[in-house]
């Protein structure tokens, strides 16, 4: 058959396009028969591609490039990445063209490749600092993330963008390189220089925020109609306070006969664990709403056992699950039959296996057997992770010098860490760490004498009593504010009646949903007495002016709520302000009769402590005020004493 052949003369390039089409009937006497089916007669560059300077080792970008097919009908169809092939792939010494071809047309196209012998360096800079060099196998766009600079043998600085990378020697042409299992050994190379560095792809995470059709190294398949309750395909998590160790939606709940296939990648063999985050969604309990009917949300949930509730296939094969126990818990609901606290997640082994290179499948169907209310034992499921075990690896370590801690920073062990993310606390890689070997700080040994303890090692001096008074936010000005809190010991109210600057020296008198935090700063670890001085502001009956007469007792833990450093504690109940009688009114004659009362008992820790005093405060009988209105029982207080038990 004869070629057909034409020449175009193109933005000053001379570029050929030769079609041989076998779609023409060779019996055909004419090309140019109206009934035969279209076909590309050349292939024709509208705007040349940005980069036409290449070395040798590097691929063409079509960035700029507009390539368009001529059609024998007279359509001209713009060819887009993809829909026509490029050659070489990797440019080589000696090559002039790269060529494009699309149907039976191709299109040589002019390039300059230099050879990396040719470009002399005094040295390769990389900055290399935005690449997590360790983590989860996972795409990285390298020349997006590295700045490498050619310093040439002028010293004059050049940006490069067309240096070559490795990995494991081989060249990465694909711009969103899929950094898979194991060791990469990553090399920069540009003329006769070259920079390296070690990446690691230590685990895969199959999530319930992966979707199938975004990633395509791991997803999962459902097995059965409509079995997850969380599909694991919603962009949001189903219940907005779920807690998942993903701290988005989880995969969802599996239920009697139905199940779901992890699937993911390997670039290799190698062995890995499989563990799989999952709780218990095994019902033993539902909870009841407001009006009297059941809740579907449950409110306990019983164990259950990973070999006793799935059948787990590894590439098809049966295997055997451990006696692993997913613990049930008790659920709190809120008023509305909401989840407040959901699910008890664990990340258990499946067991260690062989992955292989290209797809693996982890297959788990609950059969979980039903009990005797009919109840089949459910799990939910948050993610499969994948830890990789790189046998052939070799630690290259790095030393970390450790240091003494003091009475009040901490210390560390000397240990050894390699780029694959494992710690070591000896060079033989023995003794394997999983957090890094702090020592605590040593804490003041005080010597106490007259109220007042020193430390042997530092000198430091401690005061046995810490008193914070009526100074606090209310009171202060921002700038104010600030100050007083680096004090370390300091107050703070969340109270729209609370204000120390209104009401004199003392913090104020409390009502019912106000919130005040005391800070205490403490140099040690130890248990100290909180006492505070208040006085009850219960009003029991008012005089014809309208100022209290009577007050009664406020027993404080009718009044409020206490959490120390988050903790909530009961406050006993026999601390009690008395009230008082008051014969003849005027503001400043009846007000008021301080008591210092021990509350109970705390533990401090080292820094920053809180005591936060929440009042809830019923609204008792209280007579009618002259002017209209209910009182509370209320509380004034002025400060609190906190006394160190030596
Ligand atoms: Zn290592
Ligand atoms: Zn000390």
């Amino acid at each position: 058959m004869e070629a057909y052949e034409k020449i175009y003369l193109l933005l000053g390039l001379l570029i050929l396009s030769s079609c041989s089409p076998t779609n023409v009937n060779s019996n055909s006497t004419s090309f140019e028969d109206n009934n035969e089916d279209p076909y590309v007669t050349s292939l024709e560059v509208i705007s040349k591609a940005k980069k036409n300077n290449y070395i040798v080792g590097e691929s063409f970008d079509t960035t700029g490039l507009k390539l368009m097919a001529k059609w024998s009908d007279n359509i001209d169809d713009e060819l887009y990445d993809g829909e026509f092939t490029i050659s070489p792939k990797i440019f080589s010494k000696g090559d002039k063209n790269v060529t494009f071809t699309y149907e039976e047309c191709s299109l040589d196209y002019p390039v300059e490749v230099i050879s990396m012998d040719d470009i002399k360096l005094n040295n390769l800079r990389v900055d290399d600092s935005l690449i997590e060099k360790n983590g989860p196998t996972r795409y990285v766009n390298f020349k997006d993330k590295l700045t490498v600079e050619a310093i040439n043998l002028d010293n004059s600085i050049e940006v490069l963008d067309n240096y070559i990378i490795k990995d494991n020697d081989e060249i990465i042409t694909d711009s969103n390189y899929f950094v898979g299992a194991g060791e990469h050994n990553i090399s920069i190379e540009y003329g006769d220089k070259s920079y390296k560095f070690t990446m690691f792809g230590n685990y895969s995470l199959i999530e319930a925020e992966t979707k199938s059709n975004e990633n395509e190294f791991f997803y999962t398949d459902l097995i059965g109609n409509g079995v997850m309750n969380s599909s694991g395909k919603e962009d949001t998590p189903r219940i907005s306070n779920i807690e998942t160790a993903s701290n988005n939606t989880y995969i969802g709940e599996i239920a009697y006969g139905r199940g779901l296939i992890f699937n993911f990648y390997s670039n290799k063999n190698m062995k890995a664990n499989l563990m799989l985050n999952a709780s218990s969604a095994y019902t033993l309990e539902v909870g009841v709403n407001e009006d009297g009917t059941s809740s579907w949300a449950p409110t306990r949930a019983g164990d259950i056992y990973l070999d006793e509730t799935f059948n787990c296939e590894f590439n098809n094969k049966e295997t055997i699950l451990s006696h692993e126990k997913l613990e049930g818990m008790e659920w709190t609901l809120d008023k509305k039959g909401s989840y407040s606290i959901f699910a008890n997640w664990k990340l258990v082994n499946l067991g260690e296996f062989n992955i292989e290179k290209g797809f693996n499948s982890v297959k788990l169907i609950c059969i979980g057997a039903n009990d005797e209310k009919g109840n089949a034992k459910l799990a939910n499921i948050d993610y499969l992770k994948v830890d990789f075990i790189d046998n052939n690896h070799i630690h290259k370590l790095n030393k970390i010098e450790g240091k003494e801690s003091t009475c009040t920073t901490s210390g560390m062990n000397t240990y050894y860490s390699c780029a694959c993310g494992k710690m070591f606390l000896d060079e033989q890689c023995k003794e394997e760490i999983t957090s890094l070997p702090i020592i605590p700080a040593l804490g003041h040994n005080l010597i106490w004498e007259n109220e007042i303890g020193t430390c042997s090692r530092c000198g430091k001096v401690v005061n046995k009593e810490i008193v914070i008074e009526a100074e606090h936010n209310n009171s202060l000005s921002l700038e104010e504010f600030e100050k007083y809190k680096k004090t370390g010991n300091y107050v703070e109210i969340e109270s729209s009646k609370m204000d120390g600057k209104n009401q004199g020296s003392y913090l104020g008198s409390i009502y019912k949903n106000d919130k005040i935090t005391f800070h205490i700063y403490s140099e040690i670890s130890q248990k100290a007495s909180f006492n505070m001085i208040g006085s009850s502001n219960y009003v029991l009956n008012y005089d014809t002016d309208g100022n209290p007469k009577d007050i009664g007792d406020a027993e404080i833990n009718k009044i409020f709520t206490m959490k120390v450093n988050g903790k909530q504690l009961s406050i006993p109940n026999d601390v009690c302000y008395k009230g008082q009688k008051y014969d003849k009114g005027g503001w400043d004659e009846r007000f008021t009769k301080w008591e210092n009362l021990k509350i109970l008992d705390i533990d401090l820790k080292v820094g920053d402590n809180t005591i936060v005093l929440e009042f809830q405060c019923p609204s008792f009988s209280c007579p009618t005020h002259p002017w209209g209105g209910n009182s509370d029982m209320t509380i004034n207080i002025d400060k609190i004493l906190i006394d160190y038990l030596i």
